[in-house]
């Protein structure tokens, strides 16, 4: 799966926040990923996150 930093992703499972996008801030092993609805920071396992990816934005046509 092609994941880069500025790509946005739309998760299967939402956030408790209610929104299903996550903003890569760091691609690599593990990802760094903000909340696109309440700004919530965390870093996730690339293989845990891949999972739960439904659709990537790529950062040149957000
Ligand atoms: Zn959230």
């Amino acid at each position: 799966m092609d994941i880069a930093k500025g790509d946005i992703l739309v998760m299967k499972k939402q956030h408790p926040c209610g929104t299903d996008r996550m903003l890569v801030l760091r691609s690599g092993i593990d990802f760094k990923l903000r909340c696109v609805g309440c700004g919530r920071e965390f870093i996730t396992p690339r293989s845990k996150a891949e999972k739960n990816v439904k659709t990537v934005i790529k950062e040149a046509e957000s």
